[in-house]
């Protein structure tokens, strides 16, 4: 049955089987979705988006805060059901910012951790970053944006070294725009589906969802104060996203099981 968010896309090339799996459904929200990547391609772009970032990033030695960023990920790794080479980084940056790559490759700049102030605030980014993976954002995103071919190629090595622009924006594309200096937003609906599931994820790893409307809440002040955090100049936070929070909470509580 066609389902009306999920457009074939306009690639001459693209063969039928591949238009045939094309429709996935999102966890939890149940949405469907184009997607033209299998798992395991947008996992290597992943993984090569974030050998670049530990490249070109100070990495973080600090204990504490390496030791909290595990703590947190690793249970909601475990609580998403995704069987990714998990791996979490600390990088040594005061950018308030975080991120979440395909293939489960999380990294957290230092400045995050102030605002996030405790595990419940961290889990709260985290969840929603793994949200974004959950739903293959990255996937669908390069499946609307026409470099499904780029990256199929990048993935595969035939571009070897690769074209730095086309790693550019795939990096950008798969969410570590940050690091390589081109910001490409995931789009509002994407944005609210990540809060979507990042809740009830968090919720089911053993963190209090009504943390989370507290975390974003700290954001907004921030924001208000002027130093408008970075993980907000790519991420929507007004009251309208307050607000969609606290109506989907009451779900979320059902899944709460405190640690
Ligand atoms: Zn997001």
């Amino acid at each position: 049955m066609p389902q009306p968010h999920c457009r074939k896309p306009r690639l001459g090339a693209v063969v039928l089987f591949t238009l045939l799996a094309a429709c996935t459904t999102v966890p939890i929200t149940g949405r469907s979705q184009l997607n033209l990547l299998d798992p395991s391609t947008e996992a290597q772009l992943g993984d090569q988006a974030f050998a670049e970032v530990e490249q070109k990033s100070p990495i973080s030695h600090d204990p504490a805060a390496n030791a909290m960023v595990e703590r947190v990920g690793r249970r909601l790794a475990a609580a998403s059901g995704l069987k990714e080479n998990w791996q979490f980084i600390v990088i040594a940056e005061p950018k308030v910012n975080a991120f979440a790559l395909p293939g489960g490759k999380v990294a957290v700049y230092a400045g995050m951790l102030p605002v996030a102030q405790n595990d419940a605030g961290l889990a709260t980014v985290l969840a929603h970053e793994i949200g974004h993976v959950m739903a293959h954002h990255s996937a669908e995103r390069i499946s609307r944006s026409e470099l499904v071919e780029a990256g199929t190629n990048l993935a595969s090595g035939v571009l070897g070294g690769g074209n730095p622009q086309s790693q550019q924006l795939l990096g950008a594309l798969l969410g570590a725009g940050a690091t390589f200096g081109l910001e490409l937003p995931f789009s509002r609906q994407q944005e609210y589906e990540a809060d979507h599931i990042g809740l009830d994820l968090m919720a089911r790893a053993g963190y209090d969802p009504r943390d989370a409307i507290a975390f974003w809440r700290r954001m907004m002040a921030q924001a208000q104060s002027g130093a408008v955090p970075e993980l907000l100049s790519d991420h929507p936070s007004d009251q309208n996203r307050i607000a969609e929070l606290e109506r989907l909470l009451p779900e979320a509580m059902q899944n709460y099981r405190p640690a």
